[in-house]
């Protein structure tokens, strides 16, 4: 079901745009509420943690914040965890929410002071709509056209100071006079798997299912470094263990769950396994473009870049060269072992 503008929970928060419901409700069970409960990512949340505290002691809205890294990290989490340390409302939205100037009017002009905007996937605003925030970001003003032709007419409104969380997985994509009005810029990274492990402990506790550590460390070890990516495989996981096990998540369960789910020993899925394919066997290793491989995948080549390419980077899989990707001798290796 799709939410079409807004959701009041605690009366503190709202959510604009759209979002499906069943992905809110657990993800909004799941979510950490406070730094403490955040796992890894310490040195972006330790500097926010600084400075949030310093804007609260002086008063001042915090600066805006531009979050950015692949899909699952944290973001969203993190501009609501900013929000609560600050005591200040929140509204969500995302930029495909906000395709004409007055949708972002409406919004701004509805904030109260030193309440967070989080715009995620801000890099899909329009020009026009990015360059109508300007000078609310900078001087908390927008300039309102009402009327047509000869009787236009350009009205002033003040906005109440606000702070600006902007989420994307594009960073490069935003214009520099965009980019140099966030005051706060922290690249989040894939997470290790002790900060994994020790998500999955939370979730597995607030999912009331009983998990031994060597479980949640299987999980952990083939989720892509990614927080979203361990809590979906520990619900699935969670399903085998009811069906086909004792309802207990031990480590033989958790392999075997993970193996019929195609999550292979480095956290890959079958879609990863395609791309390194692809490039192999058809290309004889590389290099070969972007959109190639989307061509050939029928995958949109976004999702490829934005999604599948920076973990298989990481992992020392793929390598991205002037004249296009190539895979890594580890990457044959891996191939090789299925
Ligand atoms: P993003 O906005 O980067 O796509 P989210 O903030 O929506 O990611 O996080 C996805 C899911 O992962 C949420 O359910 C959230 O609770 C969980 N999550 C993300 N980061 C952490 C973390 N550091 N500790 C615990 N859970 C996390």
């Amino acid at each position: 079901m799709i939410i079409e503008s807004k959701v009041q929970s605690g009366g503190r928060e709202e959510i604009l745009g759209e979002k499906m419901e069943a992905d809110i409700s657990w993800e909004n069970t799941l979510r950490p509420h406070s730094f403490a409960d955040f796992a890894g990512q310490d040195q972006v949340k330790d500097k926010l943690r600084i400075f949030v505290k310093a804007a609260k002691e002086r008063k001042e809205p915090l600066d805006h914040v531009l979050l950015s890294g692949p899909p699952g990290l944290g973001k969203t989490t993190l501009a609501r965890i900013i929000a609560e340390d600050l005591g200040a409302d929140i509204k969500v939205t995302s930029a495909p929410a906000l395709d004409r100037k007055g949708d972002l009017a409406a919004i701004l002009t509805s904030l109260k002071p030193f309440s967070v905007l989080f715009i995620d996937e801000i890099h899909r605003l329009s020009r026009t709509v990015e360059e109508y925030l300007y000078t609310a970001m900078e001087d908390y003003y927008l300039d309102i056209v009402t009327g047509e032709g000869m009787g236009a007419r350009s009205m002033r409104f003040q906005l109440a100071p606000f702070t600006l969380v902007g989420a994307t997985t594009r960073a490069g994509l935003l214009s520099s006079p965009f980019l140099s009005r966030f005051g706060i810029v922290e690249r989040l990274q894939f997470y290790d798997r002790k900060s994994l492990e020790q998500i999955l402990v939370r979730s597995s506790e607030l999912m009331k299912v009983e998990a031994h550590p060597a479980g949640l460390q299987e999980i952990a070890r083939r989720s892509r470094g990614t927080p979203r990516i361990s809590q979906r495989l520990l619900k699935r996981v969670r399903d085998y263990a009811q069906v086909k096990g004792t309802g207990i998540i031990d480590q033989p369960l958790a392999k075997f769950a993970l193996d019929q789910l195609g999550v292979d020993q480095l956290g890959l899925d079958s879609m990863d396994r395609r791309i390194l394919q692809l490039i192999e066997t058809k290309f004889s290793g590389g290099p070969v473009g972007v959109e190639t491989i989307s061509a050939a995948l029928s995958e949109d080549r976004g999702t490829l870049e934005e999604v599948y390419e920076p973990f298989l980077i990481q992992e020392g899989l793929l390598q991205k060269t002037p004249r296009g990707r190539t895979v890594t001798d580890l990457a044959r290796a891996h191939l090789a072992s299925f």
